[in-house]
Formats: C-alpha cells, structure tokens, sequence
C-alpha cells in the first residue's frame, strides 16, 4: 500500500476550481430536486441517465472509444459519443486517454484514480486536482491518437459541455407544456440535469473507487479490481470490474448468467440489427486454465 504523504506528481497539482464549483452547484440543485417529486420528472431523470450513462459512457466512452470491443459506422460512433456527452465526464478524447492510463498502470503512482492514493481521492477527489479532466496534447496524442486526428471526436471533446444546456432547454420546454407552467419545467430541468447527474457522476465515480475495494474475484489480475452486482447495476453492467480488468477488450463484462449486464444485452441487439459488428464478448466457458490472466488494454 502507497504511504499517502508519497503520493504522485497528479495529487499536489493546484485544485481546479471550476470543476469543483460546477459539481458544488449540481449538488446543491440535487438536494432542491428531491423536494419536487413528480412522475413526469422521475421518467425524465431515468431516460437522460440511461441516454447519458448507458449508451453515452458505458457503450460509447468505454466499450468502444477506449476498448475497442466492436466496431461501428461513424454515424452509430458519434452518436453514442454524443450521448456521452450528456454525462458530463469531460470529453470522450480526455476520459479514454484517462481511462487507458488506468488500465495500463493500474493501482500505481501513474493510475489517474487508484484507492491507494485514498478511498475519497480514488471516488472524486482526483477530479478537482491534477489534470486528469484535462490532459495536456502530448498526454491525449499518446493516450488516444485515434481520437485526436478525427475532427468531429476533437470538437465534440471541446464543446461537450453545450450538450446538457442543449438538454436542458428541452426539458424546460417539455415541463413547462405538461404543468402548464415554467415552475414545472424548471423542476423537470431539476430532475433531468441536476439530480440525474449527481447520480451519473456517482455511480460511474464507484466503478473507480468500490470496485477497486470491494467485492469477489473471478481472476487473479494484478490490480485490485472486484465484481460488484450493486455497482453494475447502478451503472447497466460496468461493476464487472474484476472480469473487466482481465479481459478488457471484451464488451461483454458480465461473464456468468446471474451477472447481468444490460450494455451487453443492448449492444447484442445493435449487433442484431446490423448497426454494429465484430462484438467480441469473452466467454468463461470456451477457456481452460493456462491462458493469461490479463489482456493488453
Ligand atoms: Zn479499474
Ligand atoms: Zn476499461
């Protein structure tokens, strides 16, 4: 385990304050949601965080952006980023250059995000420090140069934050149709923005912090990683983190029947109607012991 006054060149980095207050405000607004419950305003909380966290982070961002584990047109590539945008995890070009340097020195002083920095550092406090929501050129044309010499990936990354005002304003319009008034459609805004992405940010935010602490081991990897049911179903099946960390290509993440994994299931049905290819999904029955334990990233 890392001493915690050792710790590495990204954690002594000055706070970015921008990030921080931007959360700060989210969460605020989060708390005021849970005071103008309606049915309307549940539906669109759900919708937007399965758009955003389902289809935009875990299929899109992760499953394809950073792994590679099917192929698609641009068109369906571009969508699912743009769905990802909604997530407001920075860009797709900084969150998969992130997310490799995860993968590739996992549970080290160079993992943007590892509980031995910290159970708080490795949940959300290295997103108000160091740079890993902003890399600088040199760290994203290493991390990702299939992302930084496609022009669309590059203005989606800078603009990504105009997709959830975009989001927002459609909210407001539809609230204030169906209450018949603005107060419906700001408390809709409420729901669907605010709310919805304290949820969003947390439950991807765990994927980082409890599935590298707690839970079973299917294999031996040489990181810390768990498979979580709670966590994979706050986030459509990422909490397979352990069968994830030892076959990260694969785009299916939950391996045995009773771990259910509702990206898989959708990108099985994409593949069915021919707007994907190539799924790779690991399968635990076709191997035998012998075989390596963990996959490049
Ligand atoms: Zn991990
Ligand atoms: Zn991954």
């Amino acid at each position: 385990m890392q001493n915690v006054t050792e710790l590495n060149q990204t954690q002594s980095d000055k706070i970015q304050w921008v990030t921080l207050s931007a959360v700060t405000l989210f969460h605020v607004l989060a708390i005021g949601a849970l005071f103008t419950f309606s049915w309307a305003n549940l539906l669109a909380a759900v919708i937007t965080w399965w758009i955003a966290g389902s289809w935009g982070i875990g299929m899109g961002y992760h499953r394809l952006l950073t792994h590679r584990g099917f192929k698609a047109p641009k068109a369906v590539e571009y969508f699912l980023t743009f769905c990802g945008t909604l997530g407001l995890q920075s860009g797709a070009i900084n969150w998969v250059a992130t997310h490799r340097m995860h993968h590739a020195f996992t549970e080290t002083d160079k993992d943007p995000h590892t509980p031995h920095h910290g159970t708080y550092w490795s949940h959300m406090g290295w997103i108000f420090r160091g740079t890993a929501q902003n890399q600088d050129e040199a760290t994203q044309q290493r991390y990702a140069p299939d992302l930084v010499k496609d022009r669309v990936h590059v203005f989606m990354s800078n603009y990504y934050y105009v997709t959830p005002i975009i989001a927002a304003i459609i909210l407001f319009a539809v609230g204030s149709l169906l209450t018949g008034g603005i107060f419906g459609g700001f408390t809709m805004v409420l729901w669907g923005i605010f709310l919805r992405q304290v949820i969003g940010w947390h439950s991807t935010w765990l994927v980082n912090s409890a599935t590298h602490l707690w839970g079973s081991r299917r294999f031996e990897t040489r990181d810390d990683s768990r498979n979580n049911g709670l966590i994979a179903a706050l986030t459509f099946g990422e909490g397979w983190h352990n069968n994830h960390h030892a076959h990260p290509r694969s785009a299916k993440h939950g391996l045995a029947w009773y771990e259910f994994d509702v990206n898989w299931v959708q990108l099985k049905l994409m593949e069915k109607l021919g707007l994907i290819s190539d799924l790779y999904g690991y399968q635990i029955e076709k191997h035998t012991e012998g075989e390596p334990l963990q996959e490049a990233a």
